[in-house]
């Protein structure tokens, strides 16, 4: 152990199901964590401290909540608990890591460092984008394309109008179920004739009358100048193409683990940009270093996997600090 004093036992990076059960196990064991919650953006896509429960309606699968809870009112009692123990909280992002000697060294968005004897990584994962330049550009600009239908859905501008929905998993089943309350139809776009969503989130969609399947179908353009007047769209089979007009555009094409701030840390990552962590354990690679939630999980990527998650990265560090004592 570094034996500084001038630094924190343990950081947890990230305000997740992850990283705020982390910290709640990490305070009640006296470490009396920090937590580096992150700064809100919206470009490209939605960012909130809080993660992607932030833009989820209800939350009906956490075990405890019979009659469900919205995630934001999740995510709130998430952190009072945590803070309820003693966690430290800062509105900052990670934006480097040194974990080459320990003390570890995180540099923030603030510009000042933050030195650590254990670190916790929670940060989550984050929305992808087809790539189109109309694509990004309105959704930059307000322009009625959006990857959080959660977040952006119901504003006036979508009221009653023909929206879309790109994807074919729970996220776009979701989306399209949400956004069927307020447009005046709503397609699901899917560059298969299968969906990968599970059976009970198909169902809700293929059995609501105001949600329209279109198969084998990509977006190859997005047509607008301001505001979203239509797709194109391109058959994956026959490669024909048509015009499909929408006001509003709905990306939910899976996402992507926000480790960047971790690029030459020597933390060890998959080819998906994933944290690796060791067998069932929080261990990554580096010694002191844990990873929990969806930024270490590519398969489950659910709020109580995450927490678990984050329970055993507090345990993990708990112990290695003891073993490391000085
Ligand atoms: P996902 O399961 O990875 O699905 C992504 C979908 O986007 C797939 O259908 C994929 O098509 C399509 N896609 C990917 N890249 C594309 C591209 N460039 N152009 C067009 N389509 C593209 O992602 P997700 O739906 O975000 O779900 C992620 C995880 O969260 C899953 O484990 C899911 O079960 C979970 N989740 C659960 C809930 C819930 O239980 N309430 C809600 C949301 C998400 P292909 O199928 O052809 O690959």
């Amino acid at each position: 152990m570094s034996g500084d004093s001038s630094s924190e036992r343990v950081v947890i990076i990230g305000s997740g199901p992850a990283g705020w059960t982390a910290a709640i196990y990490a305070a009640r064991a006296d470490l009396e964590p920090v937590c580096l919650i992150g700064v809100p953006r919206s470009n490209p896509a939605p960012v909130l401290p809080g993660g992607q429960l932030m833009l989820t309606t209800e939350v009906e699968n956490y075990p405890g909540f019979p009659e469900g809870i919205s995630g934001p009112d999740m995510m709130q009692g998430f952190q009072q608990q945590a803070e309820r123990f003693g966690t430290r909280v800062r509105g900052v992002d990670v934006t480097a890591c040194d974990f080459s000697s320990r003390p570890f060294t995180l540099t923030t968005s603030e510009g000042d460092t933050v030195k650590a004897d254990s670190v916790i990584i929670a940060t989550g994962a984050t929305a992808n984008w087809i790539g189109l330049d109309n694509e990004l550009r309105l959704a930059t600009s307000g322009g009625g394309v959006s990857a959080c239908a959660v977040c952006d859905g119901a504003l006036p501008v979508f009221r009653d109008q023909p929206l879309a929905v790109v994807g074919g998993g729970d996220s776009a089943m979701e989306e399209a179920s949400y956004l069927a309350k307020f447009g005046s139809k709503v397609y699901v776009i899917h560059r298969r004739d299968t969906l990968r969503a599970s059976k009970a989130m198909q169902e809700r969609v293929l059995s609501n009358d105001a949600i329209e399947m279109v198969w084998d179908s990509q977006v190859v353009d997005v047509i607008g100048e301001t505001v979203i007047e239509a797709v194109e769209l391109e058959n994956t089979k026959t490669g024909q193409r048509s015009r499909l007009d929408v006001r509003g555009l709905f990306v939910a094409i899976g996402h992507t683990p926000a480790t960047s701030f971790l690029e030459g840390s020597g933390v060890l990552l998959d080819d998906a940009g994933y944290v690796v962590v060791d067998g069932g354990s929080s261990r990554t690679n580096i010694d002191g270093v844990f990873a929990a939630g969806d930024v270490a999980d590519s398969i489950y990527r659910q709020a109580i996997t995450a927490a678990g998650m984050g329970c055993k990265a507090a345990l993990d560090a708990e112990r290695w600090l003891s073993e490391h004592a000085d």
